[in-house]
């Protein structure tokens, strides 16, 4: 059995207040709620305020990306031990906004992936379709292409630390949810994937979030998927209350 889990990923929002102000809230909100996983990911630069304001709560935290080198001259990127160092537990990799704004690729992901999962960070890896590529019939090629790269040289024992994410890019932020079933077919393929990488066992164990314009208003129903064990959240995450009604939802 699959315990769920729900991530929030605050994406380039929020300053030291708000995100203090935020995770106390549902620190609160959602304190005893132990039938879920649950998660925020705030920007690098508010980690460790969010640690302080989470630290008696059962929510981890998250970081939103992560570089794969152990330290030097990387300018601007952060390592896998520093997101430790501020309580990380989780790390967004391979985001749509990673892949098509900052043209991170399959391979950069997939050092990404092993360089977290050596570390003991747990990898949040997310993979999804254009509009043009589900227009075109492609997406379960497309998928399968991202998920295989991506967990490329990952063996049985390691690859379970990966929760993966599947989040339609037509879907993320605009608005436009997949409907359940959408969700559902792409959830089955990849799990079905990562039987065929890994047996049957590795894959009924590994958790497949849906991330897309997922709201309280739609958390049920695709949370009714036999599939979907979980969301990745971005605006829905910026509210207390719309983010802790998801999490109730879903518990
Ligand atoms: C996301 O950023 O991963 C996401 C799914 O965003 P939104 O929920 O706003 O579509």
């Amino acid at each position: 059995m699959r315990k769920p889990f729900i991530a929030g990923n605050w994406k380039m929002n929020m300053n030291t207040d708000s995100a203090v102000s935020l995770a106390g809230g549902l620190a609160k909100e959602l304190d005893g709620v132990d039938t879920v996983d649950v998660a925020v990911c705030p920007p690098f630069v508010y980690l460790r305020a969010v640690a302080t304001a989470l630290s008696s709560s059962n929510i981890a935290l998250g970081s939103q990306n992560v570089y794969f080198e152990e330290k030097g001259a990387f300018t601007g990127e952060i390592s896998c031990e520093m997101l430790k160092d501020v309580c990380c537990t989780y790390a967004i990799i391979g985001h749509s906004e990673r892949r098509h704004v900052m043209g991170e690729t399959d391979a950069l992901i997939n050092k990404k992936i092993s360089a977290a999962i050596n570390s003991g960070l747990l990898p949040i890896f997310c993979v999804g379709e254009l509009l043009e590529e589900r227009q075109a019939g492609t997406t379960n090629k497309v998928v399968s292409r991202q998920v295989k790269s991506g967990l490329e040289g990952i063996c049985k024992e390691r690859v379970q630390a990966v929760t993966v994410a599947y989040e339609p890019v037509w879907a993320i932020g605009t608005g436009l949810t997949a409907t359940p079933d959408q969700a559902q077919e792409v959830h089955a393929m990849i799990r079905g994937l990562l039987a065929d990488l890994y047996g049957n066992d590795v894959a009924q164990s590994m958790r497949i979030q849906y991330g897309g314009s997922a709201k309280p208003g739609n958390t049920a129903e695709l949370m009714s998927q036999p599939d979907v064990d979980g969301l990745l959240v971005g605006g829905a995450s910026l509210k207390v209350e719309d983010f802790a009604a998801m999490v109730k939802t879903v518990a």
